[in-house]
């Protein structure tokens, strides 16, 4: 998830481009760079790390004309080369791009063999090259031409020499946004971006293209025909709009999920060929198959990788070991045959990392899944999965969660190949497609998961109780509830409470159970039934087709029926909106809970 910006008017084009991408920064922050046109000729300037690094490289330099780029890269590491502007052949075209060009090794084999000399690793690098090759008097016609051969998600600025005046920018699948001035107009990824300059804004669709100039916008449709499109009047302050006008980022990262779960699948799953592919570094080491899986991780990461460890024992049969990165290190039995797969968000936190590097000195093969490319694990790690969720900001993590769980699941999948039934592989990547709209229905259920939290907000204890892959679901939903709200919260297996944590239960300790429609569901209502004779309040997370919980429960939330292990991603999204809306109702600080860190980089 990339920034970009472009600019044409009266004012400073670097000046106003930079002040701009300071606001999108929070959408990548590996690497920048601005490509303007000065006396008709391109100057690109580039730098790796924070934007003010590049605001100190560049010179002073009166323009016009514009477009910038702040980088979260997704193909090639980070580097000056991979960053934007990519640059054509000739030097004279320049494009910034947020989102994935799928099909762009077939595409970059062709541009090569037609001459095209490539010198970065992005994806990205092969729609300048297309433009080039198809320019001959117009770069929108260029642009068409290019969008027509490409397949994945862009969001795209796009300049050059020969039309020194206009940006040409298209969007699928990201978001563009153009920005109306007076004598002026802009482009961008987000309208936050904008608000110091204008109000007025254009949203693209999908298959739109838009030509701007500094005295006007043409926006064409997927055919090339001229359209007229509404102009929005944003009434955000700028505040607002960073958080793209949820209160909070934590809420506006759980409402992204099903865009970061598509990203996550993105590429990864074909139903046709009935199979799952990753990167290649990742496919050379499942080549052969490992005797045992060793996880390793911290806190939320943790709690995914023990959802991992179920899907991975009940797909493929391969004992699945689950350890606190902070113990292995010291006490990890660290077995040469065993793949050692470490997960963290952020690829920095310093007790995965310990604990990566141990099991890579024991000859163990690893691999690692985080959302950041370029970070210390992905350079340890043999091999690593990009989760692909996109910069997460709040503290407490939710949308990388349950894009950890789905590559932990996709993992699961390629590790059963050779035994697992196709029928059955068929319904499990038709599952894993309808995700992002299970997470859908699930938000769009909000307000009735905030009146359960209005029940549980003057808790001073809350348990959560679930069995299989609901336990540590329960452990999830309980540390996100304590990490944000600050109120006690232990998770359970369902069959434990009666081993010990019985003796706490009274009438004011809301249980939270978390029930699906598997071989442990007459357990569940039995455990259930326990925990009512005990007096205790029992909130069911139930599956929607289940008509005999409310027998059993005093409130229930429901999640959509129709994927199995799976479900519990829309359960997880449950689980967090019941934590952010009671800690909302509490006054808490959600982005920012007491003590604690986004990533943490000391043991
Ligand atoms: N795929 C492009 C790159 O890696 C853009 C990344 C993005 O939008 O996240 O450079």
């Amino acid at each position: 998830m990339c920034g970009i910006f472009g600019y044409t008017g009266f004012r400073n084009a670097r000046n106003v481009i930079l002040d701009c991408l300071k606001k999108l920064d929070y959408r990548g922050y590996d690497s920048a760079g601005i490509g303007v046109i000065n006396k008709d000729e391109l100057k690109i300037f580039k730098e790796i790390g924070e934007l003010g690094l590049l605001e100190k490289k560049l010179p002073p330099i009166d323009v016009n004309i514009g477009i910038g780029h702040t980088r979260w890269a997704t193909h090639g590491e980070v580097s000056i080369k991979n960053a934007h502007p990519q640059v054509s052949c000739n030097g004279d075209i320049a494009v910034v791009h947020n989102g994935i060009i799928e099909n762009f090794k077939k595409l970059k084999e062709e541009l090569e063999e037609k001459g095209h000399r490539f010198i970065s690793q992005t994806d990205t690098e092969v729609i300048v090259h297309l433009i080039e090759e198809s320019y001959k008097d117009s770069l929108k016609d260029a642009v068409f031409s290019m969008i027509k051969k490409i397949k994945g998600s862009y969001a795209l600025a796009v300049l050059s020499t020969s039309e020194p005046d206009i940006i040409v920018g298209a969007r699928q699948e990201s978001p563009l946004v153009v920005g109306i001035g007076d004598n002026e107009n802009f482009l961008t990824s987000d309208i936050t971006a904008l608000l110091k300059y204008t109000n007025r804004v254009i949203y693209l669709e999908d298959g739109e293209i838009c030509v701007l100039s500094k005295n006007s916008v043409d926006i064409f449709n997927w055919n090339g025909k001229k359209i007229e499109k509404e102009i929005h009047i944003v009434d955000w302050n700028v505040e607002a709009a960073e958080k793209g006008g949820f209160p909070h980022f934590m809420l506006k990262e759980i409402y992204e999920q099903p865009h970061s779960l598509h990203q996550t699948l993105r590429g990864r799953i074909s139903e046709i060929e009935r199979s799952i592919s990753f990167e290649d570094k990742v496919e050379s080491l499942l080549d052969s198959y490992p005797k045992v899986v060793s996880i390793v991780a911290c806190g939320t990461s943790f709690y995914a990788g023990m959802i991992g460890k179920y899907m991975i024992e009940q797909l493929s049969g391969i004992p699945t070991f689950l350890e606190l990165a902070s113990e292995y290190r010291y006490f990890g039995v660290r077995d040469k045959t065993s793949l050692v797969v470490a997960i963290t968000q952020s690829g920095e936190t310093a007790d995965t990392l310990g604990a990566l590097r141990e099991a890579k000195n024991s000859g163990c093969n690893t691999m690692v899944i985080t959302n950041v490319i370029g970070s210390t694990a992905t350079r340890i790690a043999d091999a690593f999965i990009l989760t692909r969720s996109g910069p997460e900001i709040g503290v407490a993590a939710t949308k990388t969660f349950t894009s950890q769980i789905v590559v932990l699941f996709l993992l699961a999948l390629k590790l059963s190949r050779k035994t697992i039934n196709p029928d059955e592989l068929s319904r499990y990547l038709s599952h894993l497609r309808e995700l992002p709209r299970n997470v859908r229905m699930v938000l769009e259920r909000s307000e009735e998961i905030l009146k359960v939290a209005e029940k549980i907000k003057d808790s001073k204890s809350v348990f959560f109780i679930g069995r299989g892959v609901n336990y540590p679901l329960s452990l999830e939903g309980a540390l996100k509830l304590k990490e944000i709200s600050y109120i006690h919260a232990e998770g359970f297996p369902a069959g434990e409470l009666k081993h010990g944590p019985f003796a706490l239960l009274t009438e004011k300790t809301p249980v939270i159970a978390i029930v699906t429609m598997d071989k442990t569901y007459d357990k569940m209502i039995a455990n259930i039934g326990e925990v009512k004779a005990r007096h205790s309040p029992v909130i069911a997370i139930a599956n929607e087709k289940d008509s005999e919980i409310e027998k059993y429960a005093d409130y229930v939330i429901r999640f959509p029926s129709d994927s199995n292990i799976l479900s519990c991603i829309p359960i997880a999204v449950i689980l967090q909106l019941l934590a952010y809306h009671t800690a909302n109702l509490r006054g808490c600080e959600i982005d920012k809970p007491r003590n604690l860190a986004k990533s943490v980089t000391v043991e």
